[in-house]
């Protein structure tokens, strides 16, 4: 298999209606890779400064990632810090330190260079941009972003958004890119600034998809108890950009078929993310539970 992802590692102190926990592992790419994970091979490119712990490499590491892109830098691993309201809808960010981010130059190894599958997880667009540079033989890239980057970085963000094979939003940022209140519109204008593809993420009403031939909508799978949302979209994207990776070669060109499966894999991905604090929950999570659990979300949505 031959996937990439870009983005954040990360220690996140954050914030519920009951907890507060400080100095969790997270970061967009270390969600996606422990998602994509279970499905294969998965090459995790970022920065983390010389307080990462040893013990979050080497959880990594278990996971079968590849961490031949991952560098140490001088200075203090990205940090952010977030709080949720009761109802989980409304998350207010308390504090963005890019600490050695600020100054990341991505180097994507020689080997990972012609990578099919890539994921630019939410970072500044213009890291973005430098590693899109730097693969040469995909066939699908996604891209992720966030309210942030929208707000300080629109010109490069709107850059690399036409690059790319598939644009991933929540509806705050949807609204926010395209200025559009409908989220129907917002994703048909977000389909005109480039992407033949945008995903939808409407936390615990699911996801959409749309673009030409595929226009799919799933609810989220219906959890007991959401412990911590933070990384649900970079595991969606995980599962999704996993599943999608590790049918490539036996089904051909990524049709409209493997999208939508794409989409159960990642909703199922997510629905797992969000019973733990952090990644303790999504870290131990097996191949055999994704699958069970899709197998579920099937029979729960079959008419
Ligand atoms: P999600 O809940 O899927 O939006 O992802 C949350 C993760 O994104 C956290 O683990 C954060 O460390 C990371 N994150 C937060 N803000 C940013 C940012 N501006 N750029 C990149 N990653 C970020």
């Amino acid at each position: 298999m031959s996937l990439l992802a870009v983005g954040t590692l990360a220690y996140d102190s954050i914030e519920t209606a009951t907890e507060r926990r400080t100095d969790l592992l997270g970061g967009s790419a270390t969600y996606f890779s422990l998602a994509a994970s279970r499905f294969g091979g998965v090459s995790l490119v970022g920065v983390v400064g010389t307080d990462f712990r040893a013990s979050d490499t080497e959880l990594l590491r278990s996971r079968g990632i590849d961490l031949a892109g991952l560098e140490v830098a001088q200075g203090k691993t990205f940090r952010w810090s977030g709080r949720y309201e009761a109802d989980w809808n409304t998350r207010h960010t308390l504090a963005t330190d890019l600490n050695v981010f600020e100054h990341f130059d991505p180097k994507i190894p020689l080997a990972q260079r012609a990578a099919r599958f890539v994921f630019l997880a939410n970072a500044a667009p213009e890291i973005q941009a430098r590693a899109l540079a730097q693969v040469t033989k995909t066939d699908f890239v996604m891209l992720d972003t966030m309210n942030l980057w929208i707000d300080i970085a629109r010109p490069a963000l709107l850059e690399v958004i036409r690059r790319v094979d598939a644009l991933i939003l929540n509806d705050e940022e949807a609204r926010m890119l395209t200025g559009e209140g409908s989220l129907l519109r917002a994703a048909t204008k977000a389909l005109a600034l480039g992407p033949r593809h945008i995903v939808l993420k409407k936390g615990e009403h699911g996801a959409f998809l749309i673009g030409p031939g595929a226009h799919f909508a799933l609810p989220a799978y219906p959890v007991e108890e959401v412990v911590d949302p933070t990384g649900a979209g970079d595991s969606f994207a995980g599962g999704f950009m996993g599943h999608l990776a590790s049918e490539a070669g036996k089904a051909g060109p990524v049709d409209a078929a493997a999208l939508r499966r794409a989409m159960l894999h990642g909703t199922v991905a997510a629905s797992f993310c969000v019973e733990g604090f952090g990644v303790e929950r999504l870290a131990r999570t097996s191949r055999a539970e994704l699958d069970a659990r899709s197998a579920e979300l099937r029979t729960i949505v079959t008419v």
